[in-house]
């Protein structure tokens, strides 16, 4: 599809392409990396102290050392912070330097009936954020998450090769029985459990990667499941990069060092860690 300024979907991703590989996007990247490092290595800290003190009390507490979940430490929340506000610079630089012009608009929420990938540590911080910034909404919100994790995995259950992803504890999510069934739950229509009633993310700050990262540049409308456009809508390669993946995987061990379970989606991710000791 050629869109107004007479570039191909293949041309706006080389654009793309070439944006990444400037210096200054490289710089700006490694803007996002840097606080993650300093979060593993609190945590590394904080686990490093704990297995000390379990060692001192014993051989009893060096076990509950090896099971116990990890409280957050504090530190880390200001750097998640700032690592996503870095981010966001970043994606923006990206769109910037490859003329790229989002139909993505402020209350567009034409793309959030899908369920978000999300990473453990994510999920936690959105809980989070949903305590702190609006106490007296949170609870309605995470009983809404719940109820809808509960309806996807009975909407899996019966689709086609449900059964045995939701057998594998770890849930595939690049599997195409995945897919076809979050194709499927889209079709259903039902609001993210986040989005605010006046149609837009009442959560933006501490929205996951995967919402920031998911853009479209044709009519909003193409984002409905009505659509014919639907499943071939031009979204720009906006993330995908091996060093952009760098990123995932810093995110991703930071949830494994604290002990934290895979979840597959932003729904999923809110019902399972909701009573988590740093969820809130
Ligand atoms: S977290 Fe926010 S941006 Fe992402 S799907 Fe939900 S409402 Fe939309």
């Amino acid at each position: 599809m050629v869109d107004e300024d007479g570039r191909s979907a293949a041309q706006r991703s080389q654009e793309l392409h070439r944006a990444r590989d400037q210096p200054e996007s490289r710089a700006r990247l490694e803007a996002v990396l840097a606080p993650l490092h300093k979060a593993q290595r609190l945590v590394e800290s904080a686990l490093e102290r704990r297995a000390q003190a379990h060692a001192r009390g014993g051989t009893q507490g060096g076990a509950a050392a090896n099971d116990a979940t990890l409280t957050v430490p504090a530190g880390v929340w200001p750097l998640l912070d700032e690592a996503y506000a870095a981010l966001d610079v970043y994606l923006a630089h990206l769109l910037h330097t490859a003329a790229i012009d989002p139909a993505c608009a402020p209350r567009c929420s034409a793309c959030c009936t899908d369920l978000p990938p999300i990473l453990p540590i994510e999920a936690l911080r959105m809980l989070r954020a949903l305590r702190r910034d609006v106490p007296e909404r949170a609870p309605k919100r995470i009983q809404r998450a719940v109820e809808l994790a509960r309806a996807f995995q009975r909407h899996l259950h019966q689709s086609a090769g449900g059964v045995e992803l939701l057998r594998d504890k770890t849930l595939d999510t690049s599997a195409p029985s995945y897919r076809e069934a979050q194709i499927g739950w889209r079709r259903l229509g039902h609001p993210c459990p986040i989005l605010g009633d006046d149609g837009s993310c009442s959560q933006y700050a501490d929205r996951p990667l995967s919402c920031r990262a998911h853009v479209h540049v044709e009519d909003p409308a193409h984002c409905e499941p009505q659509s014919p456009r639907f499943l071939i809508a031009e979204r720009p390669p906006l993330w995908g990069h091996v060093r952009e993946c760098e990123v995932e995987v810093a995110l991703a061990s930071l949830g494994k060092l604290l002990g934290l379970p895979g979840v597959p989606n932003l729904h999923w991710g809110m019902a399972q860690l909701h009573g988590h000791p740093s969820a809130g």
